[in-house]
């Protein structure tokens, strides 16, 4: 099988290696599609130093085997089946993973993988792919570039849940990228009395306009409902400061989108107190996670949507060209299908 590994920043190989055995407990999957995703880009552009990478964590497949153990529980994807994959690994043993939070778990990529040495972070950029059964979700029939939106619906749900959202709350989205029109769409399929959208960009903010009640520039804050959840999809001092200035008394905070080296943001202690704020962060996901991502994209409602959210596909042994541009332009998603 072919996989991509990138071995520096704007370099990537296409190694050829031998399909991994597949244990009882385990799927053989023939990988249909796999985005790339911040940290792909990132490992790209030389933003993230960990090399060599055989990146790509939004995967969705064909199921090819299923180990013997696997395939005698309900509710196993069937050969043939199309599904969606968590490819990072959580180690299950840390202290988070033991607590239930195993979206902060301390070994959540990093494995070396024996056949080349390269480090396993989604190894999605491939042919195929062995995961342990319980990372394997059916989707029903849907466009694989679609089914391969399972890891970021995912974390969506997880930041939903994070907000403590229920249906009928009102919510507000800063910023429309990618994951801004998920979490859009995901409020919205999941019960949102109405999702406004604040996006600086025009040409972002028009695009996301037919699908929201509302889609506003920062300055024109102050014309929205007061939201019951604020989801912060771009990690700025900014936009956490509009999101206090969106949030209703009583309201939740989700700082979603992260940038590690941004300024730090004021925490209005006073203001958090009076008006009984929460202010939450999200991170990744967890398995409860993906059953509701996993049944989303079995639905199909959300279909349309995601697919209007594929900027780009690409063969694998274009996945140079597909690297380059989700590192160097704005994307929604670019798509490696095999
Ligand atoms: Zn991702
Ligand atoms: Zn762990």
């Amino acid at each position: 099988m072919r996989t991509a590994v990138i071995t520096a920043a704007g370099e990537v190989e296409l190694r050829r290696i031998p399909v991994p055995d597949v244990g009882d407990s385990e799927v053989l999957v023939r990988i249909a599609a796999c985005g790339i995703c911040t940290m792909e880009a990132n490992l790209y552009a030389g933003r993230m130093t960990v090399y060599p990478a055989a990146a790509g964590h939004e995967i969705s497949g064909w199921v090819e085997r299923v180990g013997a153990t696997a395939a005698g529980l309900e509710d196993m994807p069937a050969v043939g089946s199309l599904v969606t994959l968590d490819g990072l690994p959580r180690c299950g043993a840390c202290r988070a993973c033991r607590r239930g939070q195993s979206a902060i778990c301390v070994a959540l990529q990093g494995r070396v993988r024996e056949a080349d040495g390269a480090i396993a972070m989604g190894a999605g950029l491939a042919d195929h792919i062995v995961l342990p059964a319980s990372r394997v979700w059916s989707v029903g029939d849907t466009d694989p570039a679609v089914a391969a939106m399972g890891e970021p619906l995912a974390c969506v749900v997880h930041s939903l849940r994070r907000g403590g959202f229920r249906a009928g709350d009102r919510v507000t989205v800063i910023g429309a990228g990618y994951m801004g029109h998920l979490h859009l769409a995901v409020a919205r399929e999941l019960g949102a009395r109405g999702v406004a959208v604040v996006e600086r960009d025009e040409e972002r903010r028009t695009a996301v306009a037919g699908f929201a009640d509302a889609a506003v520039r920062p300055s024109d804050l102050a014309q929205l409902p007061a939201a019951d959840v604020v989801f912060v999809t771009i990690a700025s001092a900014e936009c956490i400061a509009a999101a206090l200035a969106a949030v209703a008394d009583g309201g939740t905070i989700v700082l979603f989108g992260g940038a590690p080296d941004g300024p730090p943001a004021e925490l209005p202690g006073y203001e958090v107190h009076r008006r009984q704020l929460t202010v939450t962060g999200s991170f990744s996901h967890e398995p409860d996670d993906w059953r509701t991502a996993a049944e989303l994209l079995r639905c199909g409602s959300l279909a349309p949507r995601l697919e209007s959210l594929v900027t780009a596909r690409y063969g694998l042994d274009e996945v140079e060209k597909a690297l380059k541009q989700a590192s160097e332009t704005p994307v929604y998603r670019v798509v490696v299908t095999p």
